[in-house]
C-alpha cells in the first residue's frame, strides 16, 4: 500500500462540503484508491477514513487530515465501520510499504517480519477494505479469466510488471525506464511494480519519485519518499508527521 503525503490543506479552515477537497486531494495524491491502489478516472471519491456516518465522528466530516480516496469497492466495504486510529496501518501516517506484500498469485498480505501486533493491525486494514477478499472470475467464451476485481487486476498488472522487466532487461535505457515508469502510473497499483522490480534500485526509485519531462510530471503523486530510504528499502517506523497515532509501522 503506497505510503502517501497529503500534505497541508489547501485551505485555512475545514470543509463545508467535504467533496470540494476532491480536486485537492487527487491532485496530491493521483487518481488512485488509496487503499487497494487502483486507477481509477471516474468514480473516484473523498474516502473518511474515520466514516462519516457515525455520530461519534461528525466534527471530522470536513478535516482534511481525515480524507483520503477511495474507490467505490473499497469505501462500500470500509463503510460506516468504526476506525480507530491505533489499530490500523494506514497510508498517510504509518509506513505501508513495509506493512504488505503483494504475491504473483493476486494477493495482499500482511508483509513478513512483522511483530504480532502489526501483524493484527495489517490484517485488521486489509478486511476493512476487503482487500482480503479471494477472486471472482469470470470467465470469457474462449474460457480466458476477465479481470472483474481488485484481486484479478492485481494478477494482471503483475503480469504487465513482468513484462516490463524483461523489456528492460532486453533494452536497458533511461528510455525504457521512463516508460516503465508511465505505463505504471496508467496501470495504478505501485506496490506491484515496486516488488517486481525488488532488485532494481534505480528502478524503485523512478517509481518513487517520478520524473518530470518538458514541464510535466509522471509518475505517483504524493509517494511519501521518507518512507524510503537511499536504497528505496522502507523506512521504520514511519518518520513521524504529526498525524495522530502514526508511526506503528
Ligand atoms: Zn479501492
Amino acid at each position: 500500500m503506497r505510503p502517501v503525503e497529503r500534505g497541508n490543506s489547501p485551505q485555512a479552515h475545514d470543509y463545508e462540503n467535504y467533496r470540494d477537497a476532491f480536486p485537492g486531494l487527487v491532485s496530491r495524491l493521483g487518481a488512485y484508491c488509496t487503499y487497494c491502489e487502483r486507477r481509477i478516472p471516474t468514480m473516484l471519491a473523498v474516502e473518511h477514513i474515520q466514516p462519516k456516518g457515525l455520530p461519534q465522528y461528525a466534527a471530522l466530516i470536513g478535516q482534511w487530515d481525515n480524507f483520503l480516496l477511495g474507490c467505490v469497492n473499497c469505501n462500500s466495504t470500509k463503510k460506516d465501520q468504526d476506525v480507530s486510529l491505533e489499530h490500523v496501518l494506514l497510508p498517510d501516517r504509518d509506513n505501508t510499504a513495509a506493512a504488505f506484500a503483494y504475491t504473483s498469485g493476486g494477493e495482499v498480505v500482511p508483509a513478513h517480519g512483522l511483530t504480532a501486533a502489526q501483524q493484527q493491525m495489517a490484517a485488521h486494514t486489509l478486511a476493512l477494505c476487503g482487500l482480503d477478499k479471494g477472486p471472482s472470475e469470470v470467465t470469457d467464451e474462449n474460457g480466458r479469466i476477465v479481470a472483474i476485481d481488485r484481486y484479478a487486476q492485481r494478477m494482471e498488472v503483475w503480469g504487465q510488471a513482468l513484462t516490463s522487466k524483461a523489456d528492460l532487461a532486453q533494452s536497458p535505457t533511461e528510455g525504457m525506464r521512463r516508460m516503465i515508469v508511465k505505463l505504471a502510473q496508467a496501470t495504478g497499483f505501485f506496490s506491484i511494480w515496486m516488488q517486481v522490480f525488488d532488485d532494481d534500485v534505480q528502478m524503485r526509485r523512478m517509481l518513487i519519485d517520478g520524473f518530470t519531462r518538458e514541464g510535466h510530471f509522471f509518475g505517483f503523486p504524493g509517494t511519501a519518499r521518507s518512507c524510503f530510504d537511499a536504497n528505496t528499502r522502507p523506512v521504520t517506523p514511519r518518520p513521524a508527521n504529526g498525524l495522530a497515532h502514526g508511526s506503528k509501522s
